[in-house]
């Protein structure tokens, strides 16, 4: 089966799927992107990643380049025709191609779309999830807009790599005060001794995850308390429990933070137990129903 790449209204078989050499994306990272997991060949939490996403567009004054519906059309369509039924679909909208200058290029420059998909296997990210992950903390060193899904992932691209270079899974980045911000490509979370969950406040310092925000749905849910705050890497190291959050890993569990145990150094319960139940209460659209 030949996998293929949306781009610009064209299904493209991956080889041919290009797209400009001065395109605002590839010349200044000038693009948002969402990520939706796919599960049993639906998309989970549509609604929420397209209203982040028009978020992202609309605080870089960036033109929606088509309504929700056909976003959705593309989505679902790249999905079917590159067969993934479990795995990741990847949206991504750039300020369009125009001659390179820092300034916005004329209003009638239209956005790229671009859009892919894979498949994962369920069965790997949940012996993952079994085993717990480690993670290694490092100085945040990101603009301050992170509250923005921009392409612009170099940060976080450095981070995951020293991650991997110390043969950890992720890279949780700490702010200048000493409080963990968010991982890489996930939100951070803590479970107290007194077993109440703890994430830092989306307001400041972290992208608004969509697992971050389904997850607490599903705390509140089971009746467990939470709070939103900062915590250390301290406090994380001292904690019962952490985890992280992300469409792709989903709930999953971390059991060392540079090297340090957390717990009995196994996944926790509460992690797990919201890893289980999160699909219960996150929104899985058919393929045939689009948002209004
Ligand atoms: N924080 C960052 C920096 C991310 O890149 C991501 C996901 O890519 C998340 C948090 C988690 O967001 P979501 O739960 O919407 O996947």
């Amino acid at each position: 089966m030949a996998r293929v790449i949306y781009v610009n209204g064209v299904y493209a078989p991956y080889a041919d799927a290009g797209v400009h050499a001065e395109d605002r994306g590839f010349q200044f990272a000038d693009g948002v992107y969402e990520v939706c997991e796919v599960r049993d060949g639906c998309l989970v939490d549509e609604r929420r990643h397209m209203a982040r996403l028009q978020r992202s567009l609309s605080e870089l004054r960036m033109a929606e380049p088509m309504d929700l519906r056909s976003l959705g059309v593309i989505l679902r369509e790249t999905v079917r025709r590159n067969r993934v039924k479990n795995g990741m679909v990847y949206l991504q909208i750039t300020r369009g191609v125009s001659r390179r200058d820092f300034a916005f290029p004329p209003a009638d420059v239209a956005p790229s779309v671009v859009c892919f998909a894979h498949s994962l296997s369920r069965e790997k990210g949940s012996k993952r999830a079994a085993a717990g992950i480690s993670v290694i903390t490092l100085p945040d060193i990101r603009w301050t807009r992170v509250d923005i899904k921009t392409t612009g992932l170099l940060a976080q691209s450095l981070a995951r790599q020293q991650a991997k270079d110390a043969g950890a899974d992720e890279a949780w980045m700490v702010d200048k005060d000493g409080f963990v911000t968010e991982g890489a490509s996930c939100n951070a979370w803590i479970v107290t001794g007194a077993g109440k969950l703890v994430t830092r406040p989306a307001e400041s310092g972290i992208l608004r995850g969509i697992t971050r925000e389904v997850a607490m749905e599903a705390a509140r849910a089971k009746g467990l308390r939470f709070e939103e705050r900062p915590f250390t890497v301290e406090e994380a190291k001292s904690a019962s429990e952490a985890f992280q959050t992300s469409a792709s890993g989903l709930v999953m569990p971390v059991v060392r933070i540079d090297g340090h145990v957390i717990g009995s150094g196994m996944p926790g319960d509460i992690a797990l137990e919201l890893r289980k139940t999160y699909h219960n209460v996150a929104e899985i659209s058919s393929p045939h129903e689009l948002l209004a």
